[in-house]
């Protein structure tokens, strides 16, 4: 009897390149900018109109001629934001105005209320004193300064956070062709786990990796769908996984892929679908398992995670990420990477690239990010995982890696 994998072990770039090329754009849907924040946009678009579509004041002060210079001017009319002047402003006149209001017909420039006096007289209409030269143009924005007709405000992959959406709502634009949030299930296996709430029985652990994982995917921008905890029988397994298959774009599993009797996951996805690996050279998370399925609905993917949480976890940023972030249209799904320093020595493996779990921070003194380690590595370990916001990837080798070498860290917090 065999018990060795019958699985080949693929480095890490290897298993990622054969997820990504499985991971498929979906149709595009429209949506209103109330509910694409983070979504990627699926076309260019472009702006009907100019912005601003009226000369506009940048402050408050006096419409004014430029040639006119400096002196004493009666001032015709008053003119604020969101109406337009029903007056001209000849040469040797001015006019009050407010910032964002058109410039009234025959002015061409403001100038700054700082600069001018308001006169104490019984003049009608008031006079007011200019004391600053100006130029034509000077405080005024002319039509089509920020954004001209016809412009493309926004080309197709670019990811709408606040600003992009702040651009779509003035030029007009109130839904937009987006990729939709792929729905992710997660189902943790195991005989071990009860629910969070619940008080474990003698041998039972409760399940962190749903919890964990559900965060997770609404982290990263997808929709999360609980699909609970399923025993180590076939046949409960094997109708989750059906239930994942029909209701997600993708099914996460956790537990159930090492090479023990109870480990069902990968024999199963072998008959749901088709496993593209069941090994991968890393360190946690060597039993990761992918797999594609062909439902109705269309093509599912499938990653059957270590139960360790750490390497749960670990995994579902390697691999799950890039993942979901090419489904959701990302032109660049990888996670970012930098360059750190280590803060203080860290171990290697001689078998096995390690995902080091660190926090990164600005040094302003070294000029460089600096990665200090959460401790203990072990992949049962979730606080190894706590505060972290980065993957060290430290290269396969014996020995040790000296404080102060520069290390790749992949992002998986903000920095
Ligand atoms: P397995 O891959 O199923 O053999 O699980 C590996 C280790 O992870 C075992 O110690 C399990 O008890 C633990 N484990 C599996 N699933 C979970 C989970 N959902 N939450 C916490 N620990 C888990
Ligand atoms: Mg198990």
């Amino acid at each position: 009897m065999t018990t060795r994998s019958p699985y080949s072990m693929l480095s890490v770039e290897d298993a990622l390149n054969v997820t990504l090329a499985q991971a498929r754009l979906p149709a595009p849907e429209r949506r209103p900018l109330s509910r694409v924040r983070g979504a990627i946009l699926a076309a260019d678009i472009a702006a009907q109109e100019p912005l601003p579509p009226f000369p506009a004041s940048t402050k408050d002060g006096y419409a004014v001629v430029a040639a006119d210079g400096p002196g004493d001017y009666p001032m015709v009319g008053e003119v604020s934001a969101g109406a337009l002047a029903d007056f001209a402003v000849e040469p040797g006149t001015v006019a009050y105005i407010t910032t964002g209001a058109p410039l009234p017909e025959g002015a061409d420039a403001v100038v700054m209320i700082e600069e001018t006096e308001r006169l104490e007289t019984d003049a009608d209409p008031p006079l007011v004193r200019i004391r600053q030269q100006v130029q034509t143009g000077d405080d005024v924005r002319p039509v089509g300064v920020d954004v001209k007709a016809g412009q493309t405000v926004l080309a197709a992959g670019e990811r709408l956070d606040p600003a992009e959406i702040g651009l779509l709502a003035t030029a007009g634009i109130v839904d937009v062709p987006v990729f939709p949030r792929p729905k992710v299930a997660v189902l943790s296996t195991g005989d071990e786990l009860v629910e969070p709430g619940e008080p474990p029985g003698p041998g039972q652990i409760r399940d962190s990796n749903r919890a964990m994982l559900l965060a997770a995917i609404g982290a990263v921008g997808g929709e999360p769908v609980d699909l609970g905890i399923s025993g180590d029988t076939q046949e409960a397994l094997e109708a989750r996984v059906e239930q994942g298959l029909e209701q997600a774009d993708i099914l996460l599993t956790s537990g159930g892929v090492s090479m023990g009797d109870l480990d069902l996951v990968k024999p199963l996805l072998e008959h749901a679908g088709t496993v593209h690996y069941g090994r991968v050279r890393m360190k946690p998370g060597k039993p990761v398992t992918f797999a594609t399925a062909e439902v109705e609905q269309g093509r599912r993917l499938v990653f059957g995670l270590p139960g360790n949480p750490v390497s749960s976890l670990v995994t579902f940023y390697l691999f799950v990420v890039p993942a979901l972030r090419k489904m959701a249209g990302w032109p660049d799904p990888r996670l970012r990477q930098v360059q750190a320093r280590l803060a203080q020595p860290l171990p290697l493996d001689a078998f096995r690239p390690e995902y080091h779990r660190a926090t990164l921070s600005w040094d302003a003194e070294q000029a460089c990010f600096v990665a200090a380690s959460t401790g203990s590595q072990i992949s049962s370990r979730l606080l190894s995982m706590r505060s972290a916001n980065a993957l060290l990837a430290l290269p396969q080798r014996e020995g040790v890696m000296a404080a102060g070498e520069a290390v790749d860290a992949l992002l998986i917090g903000e920095l």
